[in-house]
């Protein structure tokens, strides 16, 4: 059964040093509560980082409590082949759940410029070579299952952030969806990113670098944003006798890891993989760059 991460495979563009020094990564979860955020994150990284509500039907007092955004961190490492990756999750609970959902957005672009002005404070002292990297690299939105289009929500928010850190669309629970209402789902999710002049992360495609086949299993990969999830740490049987991560019901079993039932294959190759040094490389060099330099501006400096 797997319980394969794959940060630890050897991917072209890690070098051994930073294979010794272990990997960080610092993702961020967006979403109303109940799309299986927690799940997603344990499933990914296999290991129990969230514990999940167990029918995960929030009534509706517990949803009236929510008042606001809270921004909770949790980290963890992970060990897989004597490699480490030290993983930070950034959970933004109560987006999407209350009342009055306009404001929902500025806790959480106040986290993302709190960790860049963090690393700003941290590159301005003398002794630079120490400095940990806080700053998030990549965030997980998750768009409910309605097989509709965007709602003004989502895109209220997208906007907001999708200059301060890649972001990555997801379709919560797609096993709640047919085949054909995805592939149309997501037609309309992509045309309402366009005609939003959103920026998503696009893994890049290194024509000169890469061999046919990397550039192939890239394409494959972009063709597949967002990509339709599914999420579950439970072992189940399939008819032929396989168990598996996935999701039992009464016709048949929808398993995680196979590319055929849902994109969340995808998903960990891009995060993990074979994008997660581009993903904290445009963090960096793009989106922290360009940060820094409106505010220097605005400063005055
Ligand atoms: P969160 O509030 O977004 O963190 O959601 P949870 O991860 O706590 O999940 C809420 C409920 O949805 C739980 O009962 C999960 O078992 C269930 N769930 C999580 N992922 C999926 C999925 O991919 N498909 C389906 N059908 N249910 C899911």
């Amino acid at each position: 059964l797997t319980s394969y991460v794959g940060f630890a495979s050897l991917p072209k563009q890690w070098h051994r040093k930073s294979m010794k020094r272990g990997f960080n990564l610092n993702l961020m979860v967006v979403g109303q509560s109940g799309l299986g955020k927690s799940t997603l994150i344990n499933t990914l990284f296999n290991k129990e980082l969230y514990p999940i509500e167990n029918d995960g039907l929030e009534t509706a007092e517990q949803l009236e409590e929510v008042s606001e955004v809270t921004i909770e961190t949790a980290s963890s490492d992970i060990v897989e082949n004597g490699v480490k990756l030290h993983l930070t999750v950034v959970d933004t609970p109560g987006f999407g759940d209350c009342i009055n959902n306009i404001d929902a957005w500025k806790p959480i672009v106040e986290e993302i410029e709190n960790r860049f002005n963090i690393f700003l404070e941290a590159e301005t002292r003398i002794n630079r070579t120490t400095i940990v990297d806080n700053r998030i690299h990549a965030l997980l939105y998750f768009i409910e299952p309605t097989g509709h289009s965007l709602t003004a929500l989502d895109i209220q928010f997208l906007k907001r952030v999708h200059e301060k850190v890649n972001l990555i669309p997801v379709i919560a629970k797609s096993d709640t969806l047919t085949e054909e209402e995805i592939y149309g789902f997501k037609q309309r999710i992509l045309e309402d990113i366009r005609n939003q002049h959103i920026k998503i992360f696009e893994p890049p495609q290194y024509e000169d670098l890469d061999d046919e086949e990397s550039l192939q299993i890239t394409k494959e990969m972009i063709s597949k944003i967002p990509f339709a999830i599914v999420g579950s740490t439970q072992k189940v049987q399939t008819a032929d006798g396989r168990t598996v991560r996935g999701r039992s019901y009464p016709w048949g079993v929808i398993e995680v890891d196979n590319d055929d039932h849902c994109d969340f294959i995808k998903l960990r190759q891009l995060l993990i993989r074979d994008f997660m040094e581009d993903l904290k490389e445009h963090t960096a060099k793009v989106l922290y760059e360009n940060y820094r330099t409106e505010k220097l501006l605005k400063t005055g400096i």
